[in-house]
């Protein structure tokens, strides 16, 4: 039977393992912190103390990290995954990194005869926890044919976006809209609270015209409109992702002004202590720094 190794067990990464623990892969898993390594266990997962013990006892190898430099250390350094991992495995990163990265360690898997795809994960964490998530894939069609059952068994959308450096780069567009349209909802919602309006109200009518958005509507009110602020995906990983989206538009000599300018929000939303915060806190953020009352939910909006 396939071995799975999984390294990056945090707000997404731990869903889903779980989610493939339960439905009979066999894993083998990895983070550097050992308390979901610990709940991995209970799931019938092997703990390994170290990313080249995953590497070498894998066929297929996920990584579920925070960011590029950790993801490129993680998969290339000296102690990493391709050092260790065996001839003819396959490499599936699932982080949301610089799609320059994506290429290189693709490139660097080839060189030591791993196959490589990356396949960057959309929607929320609660659809991780439900095995609901959307899967965005660049690979070869016989990489996607062996990686298939596994996001079948995370998620329930797969999309392939084509060739190995794809599906990261459809995800920085997805997550240039999802964020940025979150830096417009706290605007539009500090401004009706500052104008003293009914929230609930505010949203009934937005939720009726083509203001709304999945932000506005599916996420907020039962996060931070329901003062759910715990993370979900947090301030800091939205930054981030302002960050690569600028950095590659950039490259590509497409300007991003809006981008730009939602980026020092989230920037500043940081220096104020809400980095770890969820990204839907954004607006917390806003009143906080203009002096108005956070918007919260009394009762459900009518829909
Ligand atoms: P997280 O910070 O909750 O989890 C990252 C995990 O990686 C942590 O458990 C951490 O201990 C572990 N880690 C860090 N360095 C490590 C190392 N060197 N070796 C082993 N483990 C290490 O982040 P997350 O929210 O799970 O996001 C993971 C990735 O998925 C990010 O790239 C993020 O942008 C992306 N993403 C997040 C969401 C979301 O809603 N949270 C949705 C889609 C995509």
């Amino acid at each position: 039977m396939t071995m799975i190794g999984f390294i990056g067990l945090g707000r997404m990464g731990r869903p889903m393992a779980s989610n493939m623990c339960r439905k009979g892969f066999r894993l083998v898993v990895h983070d550097v912190n050992p308390a979901p390594v610990r709940e991995l266990e209970l799931l019938q997962a092997r703990a390994a103390g170290t990313v080249g013990e995953v590497a070498g006892a894998s066929d297929i190898i996920v990584t579920m990290l925070p960011n590029s430099a950790i993801v490129e250390q993680v998969v290339t350094g000296p102690e990493g995954v391709l050092a260790n991992a065996k001839r003819g495995g396959l490499v599936m990163d699932m982080s949301t990194v610089d799609p320059l990265v994506t290429d290189r360690l693709a490139a660097a898997a080839r060189g030591k005869g791993l196959a490589f795809v990356d396949a960057p994960v959309g929607r929320l964490a609660s659809h991780a926890d439900r095995g609901e998530s959307l899967f965005m894939v660049g690979a070869a069609d016989e990489d996607l044919q062996r990686v298939r059952p596994l996001l079948e068994a995370m998620g329930n959308t797969i999309h392939h976006c084509g060739g190995v450096g794809t599906g990261i780069r459809t995800k920085l567009v997805n997550n240039y809209l999802a964020v940025v349209s979150c830096q417009l909802n706290a605007e539009a919602l500090a401004l009706s609270q500052r104008f003293g309006l009914s929230l609930e109200k505010t949203l009934e009518v937005l939720y009726g015209t083509t203001a709304f958005n999945g932000q506005l509507k599916i996420a907020w009110p039962s996060k931070v409109l329901a003062g759910d602020t715990e993370p979900g995906f947090t301030i800091d990983l939205a930054h981030k992702d302002l960050s690569l989206i600028i950095e590659a538009a950039n490259a590509a000599k497409v300007p991003m002004p809006i981008a730009a300018t939602a980026r020092e929000a989230f920037s500043t939303a940081r220096s104020r202590g809400f980095g770890p915060k969820d990204f839907s806190a954004i607006v917390d953020a806003l009143c906080d720094l203009a002096g108005i009352e956070k918007p919260r939910l009394q009762s459900k909006p009518s829909i």
